[in-house]
């Protein structure tokens, strides 16, 4: 394995998105980067790893999710990714607590976040292929589709990516009528500076 891949700090092997790059510092794993920015910003941060656990969706499909904690400007994040495939694109979810968080606190609201996330069901396969649900509610996170060079986004909805083309497909059986869509952030913010912001305002 080249030596990139590897954390600077424990040595552990780190793939694509469990890698942070610190500037001037080098590579590091989320844990390590987690007790070094703590101990550099002066907070008490509980790194307390957590364990995969399984949800099943709407459809009975068990999706495992790794958990992963990091300490940002505003608080202590807590990212819920789904295992799969290096290169897949699978469920995210992920919320923003104070600080010095309880950890098992964020864990219990983001768990909270994946159950109502894989029970809701935009999309579904019709005689025609993918169509939206009677619901006429589509969400999907926005990332780049690797294979357009990042110029075109790719939209996961209900954790499986569509291509711009075939959310355009998805649209085509509404022709006529019309589309509100509005950009809303992915974390959920529970606690930490940028609630007490949102209060204050
Ligand atoms: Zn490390």
């Amino acid at each position: 394995m080249p030596e990139q891949d590897l954390c600077g700090r424990c040595g552990q092997p780190l793939k694509s998105h469990e890698r942070i790059s610190v500037a001037n510092v080098g590579l590091r794993c989320y844990r390590c980067f987690n007790e070094e920015t703590a101990a550099m910003m002066s907070v008490d941060f509980d790194n307390t790893p957590l364990q995969p656990v399984t949800v099943a969706d709407a459809d009975d499909v068990e999706h495992t999710f790794e958990f992963r904690s990091m300490l940002v400007p505003t608080g202590h994040a807590l990212y819920a990714r789904e295992r799969v495939p290096e290169g897949q694109e699978g469920y995210e979810f992920s919320v923003l607590g104070d600080f010095d968080a309880n950890p098992w606190d964020l864990f219990r609201l983001l768990y909270d976040r994946i159950q109502h996330g894989l029970a809701v069901r935009h999309v579904e396969r019709g005689e025609l292929g993918w169509r939206i649900t009677d619901a006429r509610h589509l969400v999907g996170r926005i990332t780049s589709d690797p294979d357009r060079a990042g110029e075109i986004p790719l939209l996961v909805i209900d954790g499986r990516p569509f291509t711009w083309d075939q959310v355009g497909r998805l649209l085509m059986s509404f022709e006529g009528f019309t589309l509100r869509a509005f950009v809303d952030d992915s974390i959920e913010v529970i606690g930490g500076p940028l609630l007490k912001e949102e209060r204050k305002a």
